[in-house]
């Protein structure tokens, strides 16, 4: 059996002790084991990052760039090899496992702008023969922990931007789906980054409070659920560290009665059950305003819902995969169970779906609850599976207020063709990243991406222009150069330009 090594200091480093399994969620076979790193692993890990920033601190940024656009042509020539790796450990498609790349990929474009990026902000005569700059430094050794859901593109939200900023890394990638993100920090080495900037520790709870616990560790970048990010946030930020915490969801989208259903329709159908609904951006819920578009809604769906293609995610063509684990599986099903005890309205039960030939796989089918009511368990709390729950309310300032009283606030939509009930939704809705029509809001990289209330702990969000003010600290100097044989007398008022 293979074990998935940790990548330290440039070289593959075998695990010693602990391992955690790692399954085909298609069939429910373990096919292979990660190691899990302790506390000396993790040390080594984070020494190889100290030696290493020095030197990759002073390297010009048009260098770091270029290691960059290697790593993009890379990341692109190997696009199947790691879309199938993806898939074979999280389950999802193939076209899905692509698409997660190739945004991981504009985060990496963006990091090859370091150079644009890094220019700082200059004022020449800031005060009399007084120049003034801002310049932005790196931290130092800095880390990500990462969830099992993006295996590749929320690691590349992290470290090229980190990396490409002069800081050097330390990856703690999901346990869960490893391989795909250790192959694509091996081709970010492939493109010459030098050894120690990035590494790359397998593990759990333990290799996590090692970067936590570690004064060498400046900033911790997270993204998963909500308690491991409050915990995360907490710890980190009591030992003086940078963090963000990027945590769960509970996305709304809101179906005014003039909405394009069958656009809508088309929309909901991806974002409720592409990557099986796995997906921090994933809408769960679907607010109806008036029954009549509640019911043309209902009546669309059930044929749609029918009708996925669910299968291996390795195989060419499908809509959905399987869920990542049998746990997660089971979690799934127990709050089908739960909402059907609670009185919401089963409409199409997604339960015992078998694939013909993987019959150990971990698949549940596309599942409809109507009715469902913000009391529910299965409308509080985020269900991470193919559940799609309708809520039905009577105006827009409803819809509004149920997003808003919400714990969490990652992504929303609205769909219509009112501009004015739009901007309203704009203005007023409490979530950080909105959609008008566009049902997965997810920034593109020289944005930000990041939740509101307990989605999102920190005060930037991730990647994009905020990504820079993370990774980096604004140092600002003030120089005068006075001229020869001047002299000035002692000044004991607060030097301004008045
Ligand atoms: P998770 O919280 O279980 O794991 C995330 C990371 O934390 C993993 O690397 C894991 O090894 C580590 N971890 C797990 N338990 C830990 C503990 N007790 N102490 C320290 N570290 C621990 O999340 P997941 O199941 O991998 O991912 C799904 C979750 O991530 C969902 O809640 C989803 O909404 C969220 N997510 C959020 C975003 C976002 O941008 N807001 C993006 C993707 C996923």
């Amino acid at each position: 059996m293979t074990v998935i090594s940790h990548l330290i200091d440039g070289a593959r480093v075998a695990g010693q002790g602990r391992t955690a399994d790692v399954f085909n969620p298609a069939t429910g076979q373990v096919s292979a084991q990660v190691g899990l790193a302790d506390r000396a692993q993790v040390r080594a890990a984070i020494d190889a990052a100290q030696a290493a920033f020095p030197a990759w601190r002073r390297t010009p940024p048009a260098k770091r760039a270029q290691v960059m656009f290697r790593f993009k042509h890379l990341l692109e020539q190997n696009e199947a090899r790691i879309a199938e790796l993806i898939s074979q450990e999280h389950g999802k498609t193939l076209e899905d496992a692509a698409g997660e790349l190739k945004r991981g990929i504009e985060n990496v474009e963006f990091a090859s702008a370091a150079p644009e990026i890094l220019k700082g902000e200059y004022s020449r005569n800031a005060g009399p023969n007084i120049d003034a700059w801002s310049e932005f430094q790196p931290l130092g050794v800095v880390a990500g922990i990462t969830p099992f859901n993006f295996p590749a593109m929320v690691p590349l939200w992290m470290y090229p931007l980190a990396i490409a900023c002069g800081n050097t890394f330390i990856l703690k990638p999901s346990e869960r789906d490893p391989s795909s993100t250790l192959l694509i920090a091996e081709l970010l080495h492939e493109a010459g980054l030098p050894k120690g900037v990035l590494n790359v520790v397998h593990g759990d709870k333990e290799a996590v409070d090692a970067l936590i616990e570690a004064p060498e560790v400046k900033a911790l970048s997270f993204v998963g659920s909500t308690p491991i990010a409050e915990y995360i946030y907490r710890e980190g930020a009591a030992r003086g560290k940078r963090v963000q915490a990027l945590g769960g969801a509970k996305n709304h989208a809101v179906l005014m009665p003039d909405a394009d259903l069958d656009n809508a329709v088309s929309a909901l159908m991806g974002a409720a059950y592409g990557s099986c609904g796995e997906r921090c951006m994933a809408i769960s819920v679907a607010v109806c305003v008036g029954d009549s578009i509640a019911d043309a809604l209902v009546d669309a769906l059930v044929p749609q819902i029918g009708a996925l293609k669910i299968g291996a995610g390795t195989t060419c063509g499908l809509d959905m995969g399987p869920l990542v684990t049998a746990a997660a599986r089971d979690k799934v099903v127990g709050y089908i169970d739960d909402g059907v005890a609670a009185g919401a309205r089963l409409v199409v039960d997604g339960r015992g779906h078998r694939v013909a030939g993987h019959e150990g796989g971990y698949f549940v089918g596309g599942t409809l609850f109507d009715r469902v009511t913000p009391d529910m368990r299965i409308y509080r709390e985020e269900i991470f599976g193919p559940v799609l729950c309708i809520v039905r309310v009577d105006s827009l300032e409803a819809a509004m207020q149920l997003i808003n009283d919400h714990e969490y606030g990652n992504g929303t939509c609205l769909f219509t063709r009112d501009g004015e009930a739009a901007r309203l939704f704009c203005d007023e809705i409490e979530v950080g990243m909105v959609g008008v029509n566009v049902p997965l809001p997810v920034p593109v990289a020289y944005h930000s991406f990041g939740g509101w209330k307990r989605s999102l702990f920190g005060d930037l969000h991730a990647y994009g222009p905020d990504g820079v003010r993370f990774y980096t600290r604004r140092k600002a100097v003030t120089q005068r150069w006075p001229q020869r044989k001047s002299h000035e007398a002692a000044q004991f008022a607060f030097p301004s330009n008045g």
